[in-house]
């Protein structure tokens, strides 16, 4: 099975479905990827090989007996904030190094109901937040193309192994790039849908009005049948939306010509590393080749993405963590004096740096006092910042600009400085906090690191954003570049 793990995921379900190799036989062959690489890239937390052999052998049953799903027998892996049954959920942090979930996530679920095999679950920052994947309580993840370098984070562990190819897809989620912004560094494709698209059931809560689960993966067209089988309705979550999945794969076709491109002017500003620049610029002549209509258009407001925030994400992750306290969760502090001890210590000693930071922060703004002055006044600018889009997308059809500021940067170079490291999430922050769909693409290298497109659509247009990102695929190979050593 030479050249196997380069194929894209669409290309490895076809061959199964064909029987040209079995599942056993590529779970196998990505299971020794995985291992042999594990000291270099720390990308994953915990490896289900026995687990994962047994689901293989099943699938090849089920594919000789013609009752294969679309994924049968397909390696895959879930970021670490997904439930599993049965096997270990950390969401990377100490606080959760025990808790084993009682239940799939419905990500989970419907993955392997549509036959995808669970290879492992993929490192990431403490409760995904970070964007580097530093904050891990296992340690941070490598880059592949650099390992002195962050893979991007909070979904750095996804991000390294799909560009690896140590996996040929995986899960992972973004509440305010994460699933983009480790794309971009890794030179890989991820898409965060619209709020709502993907349940959030089992998706440990961090902003829970932010955070959606998405892909990452080669190519476009792998994101899609990925997609096409997660997303959907869930009574399970109050925020999925009742509305039809559309064949995400059928749609990829869709001819990009006539499209309407709005280059969002906010996105090339002075933080915009130049030769990142280019690349985008370079990527967009494409589009205009292949027969779209560039505009630039101004969304005032988007600026101020990153201060709404880090007070609206904050504020409702101090929320959400409020329930691990040492008595219903995960770690618990040795020989407590009283309940307060309890909680105390066991909040102290079970949670990292940047998530105390977070939670200190999000009750502060909540706090009497402080809550029309931060977070009200946040929520107010979260909607001035939702009209500039809607504004936008009554004259253009997708949005396109940079994913992130500058290529991967180096381990340790920003974690003493919060402020820097959430300025990287500049560019996509604004389509969470407007709920929107949004891809990132590789187009191109700054002295050999991979840079990203990224492309924003209206709510529920995952087809569109998926299809204009296709088709700069068919005609550039950016997406095919594996790193070096990794071929
Ligand atoms: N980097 C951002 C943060 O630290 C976004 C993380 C995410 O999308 N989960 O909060």
């Amino acid at each position: 099975m030479s050249g196997w793990h380069t194929g894209t995921l669409t290309e490895l379900a076809a061959g199964l479905r064909a029987r040209k190799f079995s599942s056993v036989e590529l779970v196998r062959a990505f299971l020794a990827r995985i291992d042999a690489n594990q000291a270099t890239l720390n990308a994953f937390i915990s490896v289900t090989r026995e687990q994962a052999l047994a689901e293989a052998a099943a699938a090849d049953r089920a594919l000789a007996a013609g009752g294969a799903g679309a994924l049968t027998g397909v390696p895959i892996a879930h970021k670490d904030i997904f439930c599993t049954q049965g096997v270990r959920t950390t969401c990377g942090s100490r606080m959760l190094d025990n808790f084993v979930a009682p239940y799939d996530a419905t990500v989970v679920a419907k993955l392997k109901g549509a036959g995808a095999v669970m290879l492992g679950k993929t490192n990431m920052d403490e409760f995904a937040m970070g964007s580097s994947s530093e904050t891990s309580f296992y340690g941070p993840v490598r880059n592949p193309w650099n390992p002195q370098l962050v893979p991007g984070g909070s979904s750095g562990g996804s991000a390294a192994a799909v560009a690896a190819r140590l996996i040929p897809g995986a899960t992972a989620t973004d509440t305010g790039g994460s699933i983009r912004q480790p794309a971009a560094l890794c030179g890989i494709t991820g898409i965060k849908p619209t709020y709502g698209r993907v349940s959030r059931y089992g998706m440990i809560a961090f902003a829970s009005s932010l955070d959606q689960g998405g892909v990452l993966t080669a190519s476009a067209a792998d994101a899609a049948l990925l997609l096409r089988e997660m997303a959907g309705f869930d009574a399970n979550d109050s925020t999925s939306v009742d509305t039809p999945v559309p064949d995400y794969v059928a749609a990829l076709e869709e001819p990009l010509a006539g499209l309407k491109v709005g280059l969002l002017r906010e996105f090339f500003d002075k933080g915009l590393d130049a030769h990142n620049e280019q690349r985008v610029r370079e990527a967009l002549k494409v589009y205009e080749q292949l027969g779209a209509r560039l505009t630039e258009v101004s969304l005032p407001n988007l600026p101020l993405s990153v201060p709404v925030y880090y007070v609206v994400a904050p504020a409702e992750c101090s929320s959400n963590l409020a329930r691990f306290d040492g008595v219903r969760f995960g770690y618990r502090c040795e020989n407590p004096r009283d309940l307060t001890d309890l909680y105390s210590r066991s909040r102290g000693e079970g949670f990292g740096t940047e998530v105390k930071r977070r939670i200190m922060t999000g009750t502060y703004v909540l706090s009497a006092g402080y809550y029309d002055a931060y977070y009200l006044k946040a929520q107010r600018v979260r909607q001035l910042i939702n009209a500039d889009f809607t504004r936008a997308f009554g004259s253009v059809d997708v949005l396109m600009g940079p994913t992130t500021p500058t290529p991967a940067f180096a381990i340790g170079a920003k974690t003493s400085d919060p402020i820097t490291m959430y300025l990287n999430d500049i560019y996509t922050i604004g389509a969470n906090l407007a709920g929107l769909p949004a891809v990132s693409i590789p187009c191109g290298f700054v002295q050999g690191l991979p840079v990203g497109l990224q492309i924003v659509g209206p709510h529920f247009s995952e087809a569109r954003v998926l299809s204009a990102a296709h088709a700069f695929q068919r005609v550039t190979d950016w997406h095919t570049r594996v790193p070096p050593g990794y071929a």
